[in-house]
């Protein structure tokens, strides 16, 4: 048998430590970066709900929920399903399986928040 495959305590809490200081760092890079799995607008499902990066560009005749004064003040930053802060560039999405979203964006599935 090999000796240092026997863990002693202080091992055991040093490996502990590495682990935790591992979470600490992951946890600081930014959601986005981490996913890597932000929403496009080519992919079947965000063409067939009429998914934009930017709701300014939604088309309003094939969509027309977005359109008129009211439509124009949609966004994904006020929707329902943003389960991020008004203020966040990007945020997961139920929709997408909670894949990110830009808070610019818009698609038709859109509910404002309660
Ligand atoms: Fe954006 Fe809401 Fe559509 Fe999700 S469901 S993509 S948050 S508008």
């Amino acid at each position: 048998m090999k000796e240092n495959t026997v863990i002693d305590r202080r091992g055991f809490l040093k490996m502990g430590m590495k682990a935790g200081g591992g979470v600490l760092a992951l946890s600081a890079i930014p959601l986005q970066l981490l996913a890597d799995d932000n929403v496009t607008e080519d992919e079947a499902l965000a063409q067939a709900m009429g998914y934009k990066l930017d709701a300014s560009t939604v088309d309003t005749t094939k969509f027309p929920k977005r359109a008129g004064d009211a439509g124009a003040t949609q966004f994904c930053n006020n929707c329902a399903l943003f389960a991020g802060e008004a203020d966040a560039e990007f945020a997961p999405c139920s929709i997408f399986q909670n894949r990110l979203v830009t808070g610019k964006g818009w698609c038709n599935a859109w509910v404002a928040k309660a």
